[in-house]
């Protein structure tokens, strides 16, 4: 492990592998891989988990928006790249650089078929979205006599795969629903695949459908979260390895009397005589106010202490009384031996949001 000195989150590549190589264990050697590297590959780093997944073999990245994926492009990236969610501006360029975007709509459609034949495309592929119950992006089932007929009449563009987006897949108690989600992409594929002269490739499943779901897998399936090191499930948890490792040191350590308070507001007075630590970040590094005040614990030298008073912009205050440390010391915030997912749940929310939030002024640290 790196030795800090400052605020670094550390991107354990060979975590990723584990991961990688876990996943696509739980499904057929046949089914695609798609590793979704949107967000800064959820915080981390996209260019050197990309690079470190294409030398693996993935099939597939998806990506939310086109500049995420011209990003991937100007860095060499060479595997196919889904765009799930591009907006008819960005057409150009994602044509420009060879990138498959998700037709989720009449307007998208329109556009693309616009955008793909000015650019003297033809055949281009395009994935399109169906709309299954998470009624956020795509097609309905009612739409696919018109869709059919105008992407078939088309030159321009070819859709190489149908696709739809679990709601529920991690929450068990949601499993009527899934299974109709489920089912209604089976009914919706079959009655689209007459209408085309191609037989498009057919994907469902996230992280958590994969793990919970693996008979819906078809052609290929798409992961996320799980590559980073968590599954929406504490024990399967167990079985991955934190990706990226929130780190920092120890600025100063004060001795505070009862009485005393910490930080803005004076939101943490002492009630008896304690060892105070600052830490170099704060909510602008992607560490919310939200983990202020008790709510979120820190780890030093292995004990958990909890943050006091207010998150600042570029500081954060601990309570490290008992806990033998010195300045200089490391501190983890979030990542290996001290699970994002259980430091997101002291802010009643979950790992996406927590890793994916870290701010760009943290500097990346690649481990190979
Ligand atoms: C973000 C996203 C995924 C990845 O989900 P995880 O839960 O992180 O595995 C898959 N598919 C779509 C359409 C997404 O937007």
């Amino acid at each position: 492990m790196a030795d800090p000195r400052e605020t670094v989150l550390e991107i354990d590549l060979g975590a990723l592998e584990h991961n990688y190589r876990y996943l696509k264990a739980r499904i057929e050697p046949k089914t695609k891989f798609l590793a979704v590297v949107k967000a800064y590959a959820y915080g981390s780093d996209s260019i050197a988990i990309a690079r470190k997944l294409e030398a693996l073999g993935v099939d597939y990245f998806a990506v939310a928006y086109t500049h995420e994926g011209a990003f991937l492009r100007d860095h060499g990236i060479i595997t196919p790249i889904l765009v799930l969610h591009p907006q008819p501006v960005n057409f150009d360029q994602l044509i420009a650089r060879c990138l498959e975007p998700s037709i989720y709509s009449d307007r998208i459609l329109k556009a693309f078929q616009e955008a793909a034949k000015a650019a003297g495309q033809r055949h281009y592929p395009v994935h399109l979205k169906f709309n299954t119950g998470l009624n956020r992006l795509g097609f309905r089932e009612e739409d696919i006599p018109h869709i059919a007929m105008k992407a078939q009449q088309s030159e321009a563009l070819k859709v190489i795969s149908l696709f739809s987006h679990l709601a529920a897949s991690d929450d068990r108690s949601e499993s009527v629903f899934t299974h109709a989600q489920i089912d209604r992409f089976k009914s919706i594929v079959k009655k689209i695949s007459g209408k085309l002269d191609n037989k498009p490739f057919l994907h469902l499943l996230n992280t958590s459908g994969i793990l919970n779901y693996p008979e819906a897998q078809f052609d290929m399936v798409r992961s996320g979260i799980g590559l980073y090191g968590y599954s929406n499930n504490p024990d399967l948890d167990q079985e991955l390895k934190p990706v990226a490792t929130l780190k920092t040191v120890i600025s100063q350590i004060h001795e505070i009397t009862p009485g005393e308070s910490v930080g803005y507001n004076r939101a943490f007075t002492a009630r008896n005589k304690c060892t105070i630590a600052t830490l170099p970040l704060g909510h602008a590094d992607g560490l919310g106010r939200i983990y202020g005040n008790a709510r979120g614990v820190v780890s030093v030298n292995g004990q958990k202490a909890p943050i006091v008073g207010n998150v600042c912009m570029d500081m954060l205050m601990i309570d490290i009384s008992g806990i033998p440390c010195d300045e200089g010391d490391e501190v983890i915030l979030f990542g290996k031996g001290h699970s994002a997912e259980m430091v997101a749940a002291s802010a009643k929310t979950i790992s996406y949001e927590l890793i994916t939030g870290i701010s760009q002024r943290v500097r990346r640290e690649i481990l190979p």
